[in-house]
């Protein structure tokens, strides 16, 4: 028995310093996941308005398109009022004209107004690139320093991993569900030693009956308080 809590330290050992590597790290890894979520929504941003913009064009280009036609037209109206025979072809071609004419002053408009939304499409692209190049830098910087202090604990790492397999495959089963169960609830400590009296984990007192109950080594006893896992200083000892 005395084994199996000792193994169980063991593993909350190797996971201090597992989680000490992982806080070296610190704030990075959030911050290298913030800029890449930024840049990617400026990226998306630009896309958008870079296409809003190719389409106003084209739609420019036909509209132009069908300015010819009409101007062609009305040209051709125009010519023919020359050759008029009656009044009702008079009229009936001057109909047409001021159609035309109606058509080419909306599309011409429209244009305009295609035109100004195009050159605000443009700008605003052109005010994005500078924040993306901005974004872009900054994440290189943090990127390489994140690599850095991965590089420089990977060896202890993988070390600390090796070790923390070895030790899970001696944990039993249930006793390593117990273990992550409270690791993750109580943020890193599962496993604690009683000290002056009291839980390590939480600070509250542990009854003496339950400590000498703990210092035999022959059974899990959780903290009543915090449910943490307690062990002995003996136990403690032992695994370090
Ligand atoms: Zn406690």
């Amino acid at each position: 028995m005395i084994n199996r809590l000792k193994i169980l330290y063991e593993l909350q050992m190797i996971d201090d310093q597992l989680d000490e590597l992982e806080e070296l790290r610190g704030d990075l890894p959030h911050a290298v996941e913030e800029l890449q979520m930024q840049i990617k929504s400026l990226e998306e941003e630009t896309e958008k308005k870079e296409i809003k913009r190719k389409e106003s064009l084209e739609k420019r280009e036909e509209n132009e398109e069908e300015i010819e036609k009409l101007k062609a037209n009305q040209k051709k109206f125009k010519a023919q009022l020359y050759q008029v025979r009656n009044n009702k072809e008079y009229d009936a071609l001057t109909k047409e004209i001021d159609n035309s004419e109606v058509q080419i002053n909306k599309l011409e408009a429209e244009n305009n107004a295609l035109a100004d939304l195009s050159k605000s499409l443009a700008n605003e692209i052109e005010e994005i690139a500078p924040k993306l190049k901005d974004l872009k830098e900054e994440l290189k910087i943090k990127e390489a320093e994140l690599k850095e202090i991965i590089k420089s604990n990977e060896k202890e790492e993988t070390k600390l991993k090796e070790k923390r397999n070895q030790v899970v495959e001696q944990t039993k089963k249930p006793d390593y569900a117990a273990y992550m169960r409270i690791r993750k609830a109580k943020r890193g400590k599962a496993v604690v030693t009683i000290r002056r009296s009291a839980c390590s984990g939480c600070h509250n007192i542990v009854p003496s009956q339950r400590q000498l109950e703990i210092r035999r080594n022959n059974k899990l006893f959780f903290c009543e308080y915090c449910g943490r896992i307690l062990v002995s200083a003996e136990v403690a000892g032992l695994a370090e």
